[in-house]
């Protein structure tokens, strides 16, 4: 079972391939892991890994899993004691096997109901005091303790022969992710048929790297994760993996880069004296060093001749918007087009009163009082009427409006532009090669520089891998005048009390002359199913979220009565949601109740304190976010987080954490180690599995920038691959869950 080298194993009197049907190492049990896995070669099952290695003779330690999770256990057994109980639909009795069985660090209860004495006995024998074996099921709870109701069963050592059924137990055994129709016992004796007959393990490391870092080759790392004889032997299996993991990865990300720099852009160079030039000297305020520095960058970026593909992140606040404003006035400087493209309508909205604000004669080209040479800025959503929404794309195909600011509806094909030269994309955290290449269409076949802005602090790590083929900038100072923000979490299970006196709080702040936003999880009416972001408080807890379109009456009737109270939520007409926010941006609204449609840019600066309410309904960047909204007009913010979740509830801790510390790239590392990774990557959403199980992006930046260095060099000398046939492949898989996942969202 020791692989000694990669020498393929053709002494074998059967091999198998790589590509060869589940079937042939999985026999009947195939059908049920591909509907439970989605494998269907034996090359697919390889690549399902152990979640745990437990050493023999050892138990497992189950550390904090939770009711409902399904888990494989090594356990003893402490007890086994059957009960008869009269079974009234059948008539006559039937039996229940309650076995106490003990890991490292707990003990659970295993329940089997039989209904035939004979089995029930069988079953009895099976499971004798002192025995080990692995049991499989969902956890659950009875009186409080953890429990397992018919758990798959299988028992190390029969009665007679126990010594020697042992003795073929692998010293560390494999407990791999498995479901209530696939044990993972089954998988394990498939995976180790498939690596018994397999002939071929894809290299995708050439030889002279392997070489170099020390790596075992790919069969012996097969062999060394599914079936080691030693921790050291793992140990060296998961770095060679993890490894694999960053260069494929880092291999498509150097392709994109080079594939950009072989493009060609229109430079935008503006003019001296246009509309760039004299929005500065109009500026109110004069740009903090970061902006300064940033705009260089990316004024510099739009001058060559290759598309510029920017991220820019900042905290809320950091002045983003005002760097690509900037941006886009230098390319319609140039004679061509910019276009802002932000994830929400309110969003769009928002800019575009924002934009139009802080140009403005030099936004009303074609108008009474515009300046002599002003362009336009038109506003293209999706529920405009058809009227307004053919004057804007007009405006957008002829050339006219030199900004247009929308939602996703600017990537429709029917929205056509004269000279599209800038793309901002507003808080989306991925902008795909698709959507690149939709907007490529509109602006005559020449790909248009792109600019990606936001405010959820991103890792290096994280953006080097999701975001590895753009640039980064990042504003790390907010600009003067901004007031602190004070967090605190209201828990109204422990303190009823506490929240009468939130909402006392918000009347003091509106009797200041100040706003105030309560921010709900639910809109309301039929969407009884509550909206997660996270993990929530328990499991047991049922009690219908915060809505809307509830709590907005019930306060002001209530706890807020007299004060100016209006709701805005994503169901409203458009015009509606546009009203509302409009009346609370003039002041004509005192609390503004609401759903996270103002989580991003909304910007009232008179709004200066945020009720949320059961916060622990929302991620913890999320949190971040939402506060932002508060706290920017240089009056210090407060933000209120209400919350049923007991303390010391994990739900309970990142509110704590939110409420610890302003530092948003803090709170993006709480808020990522609580998520799995493929979830960062935006994969496993899709029910995908991840193409990150080994690697984790906030741990290993050494292993990203070594890979990055290895799969850049590559590339350099071998940009198709053609020499590298199994890494091409790799990668080529890597395109097609890509693919496959922006169909998903589309
Ligand atoms: P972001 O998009 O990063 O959330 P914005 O660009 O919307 O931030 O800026 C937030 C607010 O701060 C806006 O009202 C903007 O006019 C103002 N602002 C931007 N830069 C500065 C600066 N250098 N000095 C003062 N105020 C600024
Ligand atoms: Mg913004």
């Amino acid at each position: 079972m020791t692989p000694t080298s990669s020498t393929p194993q053709r002494t074998l009197s059967s091999t198998i391939g790589w590509d060869a049907k589940l079937a042939t190492v999985a026999g009947k049990h195939a059908p049920k892991i591909e509907k439970a896995f989605g494998y269907r070669t034996v090359g697919d099952l390889l690549q399902h890994y152990p979640r745990r290695w437990v050493d023999k003779g050892s138990l497992s330690d189950l550390g904090a899993i939770e009711p409902d999770e399904f888990v494989t256990v090594i356990a003893r057994v402490v007890s086994a004691t059957q009960h008869t109980y009269g079974d009234r639909r059948r008539g006559g009795v039937a039996y229940r096997l309650e076995v106490v069985v003990a890991t490292e660090d707990n003990q659970i209860t295993l329940t089997f109901f039989d209904k035939q004495k004979r089995v029930a006995d069988w079953r009895q024998s099976q499971v004798a005091r002192g025995r080990t074996g692995l049991f499989s099921g969902k956890v659950g709870t009875f009186r409080g303790r953890l429990q397992l109701t018919n758990p798959q069963t299988q028992m190390f050592g029969g009665e007679d022969d126990a010594a020697a059924e042992w003795d073929k137990i692998p010293q560390l055994i494999t407990i791999y992710p498995a479901t209530a129709a696939v044990q993972s016992w089954q998988l394990a004796d498939a995976i180790s048929l498939a690596l018994d007959l397999v002939h071929e393990v894809p290299e995708t490391l050439p030889e002279e790297v392997r070489r170099e870092h020390g790596f075992v080759s790919a069969r012996q790392a097969l062999e060394g994760l599914h079936r080691p004889d030693s921790w050291a032997e793992k140990g060296a299996a998961e770095k060679r993996l993890r490894f694999d993991e960053a260069f494929v990865t880092q291999t498509v990300l150097a392709q994109r880069r080079r594939e950009l720099l072989a493009l060609d852009a229109r430079p935008r160079t503006g003019r001296d004296g246009g509309l760039l030039d004299r929005f500065d000297e109009r500026l109110p305020f004069t740009l903090t060093a970061g902006q300064q520095e940033v705009s260089r960058a990316v004024l510099d970026d739009l001058a060559v001749g290759h598309p510029m593909h920017r991220l820019l992140q900042g905290e809320v606040g950091s002045g983003k918007t005002v760097v690509a404003l900037r941006a886009m006035l230098r390319v319609v400087d140039s004679g061509g087009q910019a276009a802002l493209l932000a994830p929400t309508e309110v969003l769009a909205q928002q800019h575009h009163r924002s934009v139009t604000a802080m140009l403005g004669e030099l936004g009303q080209g074609g108008m009474l009082g515009g300046a002599g040479d002003a362009t336009q800025v038109a506003l293209l959503t999706g529920s405009l009427g058809a009227a307004a929404r053919r004057e804007a794309m007009l405006d957008a195909a002829s050339g006219s409006a030199g900004i247009v600011i929308g939602t996703h509806a600017l990537l429709e094909e029917k929205v056509q532009f004269a000279d599209l030269g800038l793309v901002v994309v507003d808080e989306q955290h991925r902008f795909g090669v698709e959507q690149r290449a939709a907007l490529t269409a509109k602006s005559g076949g020449t790909p248009p520089h792109v600019l990606v802005m936001t405010a959820t602090p991103i890792p290096r790590t994280v953006a080097m891998t999701v975001f590895g083929d753009l640039e980064t900038s990042t504003l790390a100072e907010l600009p003067a005048g901004r007031a602190p923000i004070q967090t605190n979490v209201v828990p109204f299970a422990e303190a009823p009390a506490w929240l009468d006196r939130a909402f006392a709080r918000v009347r003091e702040e509106v009797a200041n002359g100040h706003q105030v936003y309560v921010v709900c999880p639910r809109i309301g009416g039929d969407d009884a199913t509550p909206t997660r972001s996270g993990d929530a408080g328990g499991d047991d807890d049922t009690r219908p979220t915060a809505a809307v379109e509830e709590v907005a009456p019930e306060l002001a009737a209530g706890a807020l009565r007299g004060l100016r109270v209006e709701a805005l939520h994503g169901r409203l007409a458009a015009d509606r949601k546009d009203a509302v926010m409009r009346a609370f941006g003039a002041g004509d609204v005192d609390v503004l109740v609401s759903t996270t449609v103002i989580e991003v840019g909304v910007d009232v600066a008179n709004a200066t304190m945020m009720v949320v309410l059961d916060a622990d309904r929302f991620g913890v960047s999320q949190l971040h976010q939402l506060r932002g909204r508060v706290g920017r007009g240089g009056l210090p913010g407060l933000c209120l987080l209400v919350t049923a979740a007991p303390a010391g509830s994990p739900a309970r801790q990142r509110l704590d954490a939110v409420a610890a510390t302003t530092d948003g790239f803090e709170l993006s590392r709480v808020d990522l180690a609580q998520r799995r990774e493929g979830d960062v990557l935006g994969v496993s959403q899709s029910g995908r599995r991840s193409s990150l199980r080994l690697l984790h992006v906030l741990e290993h930046e050494d292993v990203i920038l070594e890979a990055r260095e290895v799969a850049v060099g590559i590339v350099e000398r071998d940009p198709d691959l053609e020499d590298h046939p199994a890494l091409a492949e790799q990668v080529r898989r890597l395109h097609d869950a890509e693919q496959a996942d922006y169909l998903d969202k589309a």
